[in-house]
């Protein structure tokens, strides 16, 4: 039978010493980690970029990912949208006894593969088990860095306020593809829908090194596009305007949609931005998505005017404008 995590691995004593040693310390294999203190040590000299999320997905395992490979990109994708580097995870693991050593394995190892192509290094970690069926939960807190000299180094950090009119918006990929793809698994449909979890340091440090003038970044996840462009239309000020035939979303996920009634819009992914960039760089800022891993989808989607702060409005095909709010309700619990 599968061995699974019991109380006694909760306990502090031998089991936990061995759960540690055998999943996390071998696959999280660092050197500040391997001190094995009770708080990490980092050089820092500059300011930092700091953010937590906590994810507790199910089911842990799903096409395209797991909720090893989420907790990281969730987490350094937060501190990239602020135009840092990310550089430091810790992650505590929150278990059920009853979870199965191997899926946490599994889920640990995708966990190491993705903080290190990420460039990240986990530098702290806590485990407990409670009473429960099996499950677990990932937190994971994130620290970045802003490279050069000074307060913010070389660079200001990315703000959700700084959208301007004139300014052209664009997403790095297809939306919706994370949220259909947790769906159609809980739902049991068959389809090839698969999570677009993923790091999106590439092409956020290539448009910030080449000097695209990026001014807002937000990672696209729960509430999907509309949410996070009215929440940067308001920070802004701006009204922002999009063109609803030219927001990539694959065929696979249109079918999806129609077939439940939902709205891609609306949908959260975990591998793509939105990007408000200076008009004269969007040409260039879609060609560095586009040359990035996971941009090859990339589009700009509308512009940015000063007419009616704070509204989101999506021109239909036909010419018409609708005005968009932000996602209201739940639209599906759990998807990170
Ligand atoms: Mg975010």
């Amino acid at each position: 039978m599968d061995k699974t995590i019991t109380m006694v691995h909760g306990s502090g004593g031998s089991a936990t010493g061995e759960l540690i040693a055998e999943v996390f310390a071998r696959e999280f294999d660092n050197e500040i980690l391997n001190a094995m203190e009770d708080s990490a040590f980092v050089p820092a000299t500059s300011g930092i970029a700091i953010t937590t999320d906590s994810f507790v997905v199910t089911p842990v395992e799903f096409p395209g990912g797991d909720i090893g490979r989420l907790a990281v990109c969730g987490t350094v994708n937060d501190l990239l949208m602020r135009g840092a580097v990310p550089k430091y995870l810790t992650c505590g693991f929150i278990l059920q006894e009853g979870v199965s050593f191997e899926v946490l394995q599994r889920v640990v190892h995708s966990m190491a593969e993705t903080a290190k192509e990420a460039g990240v290094t986990i530098v702290a970690g806590d485990t407990k088990v409670v009473n429960g069926s099996g499950e677990f939960y990932i937190n994971t807190t994130g620290v970045g860095i802003y490279p050069g000299d000074g307060e913010h180094g070389d660079r200001e950090p990315v703000s959700a306020a700084g959208a301007c009119p004139g300014d052209v918006i664009l997403v790095s990929g297809t939306m919706g593809d994370h949220h259909a793809a947790i769906l159609s698994q809980r739902m049991g449909i068959a389809n090839d829908i698969k999570s677009d979890c993923a790091p999106l340091g590439e092409m956020v440090q290539a448009m910030l090194s080449q000097g695209i003038a990026v001014h807002a970044l937000r990672d696209v996840t729960r509430g999907g596009l509309a949410t996070v462009l009215k929440e940067l239309a308001e920070a802004s000020g701006t009204t922002f305007i999009l063109n609803q035939s030219d927001i990539p979303v694959t065929d696979q996920v249109k079918d999806f949609c129609g077939l439940l009634g939902l709205d891609a819009l609306y949908m959260g992914n975990e591998g793509k931005l939105a990007a408000v960039v200076a008009k004269e760089d969007a040409k260039r800022a879609l060609e560095i998505m586009r040359h990035s891993a996971y941009g090859a989808d990339a589009a700009v989607i509308g512009e940015v005017t000063g007419e009616d702060p704070g509204r989101l409005l999506l021109r239909t095909p036909i010419g018409g404008l609708r005005n968009l709010e932000v996602l209201m309700g739940e639209g599906l619990p759990r998807i990170c």
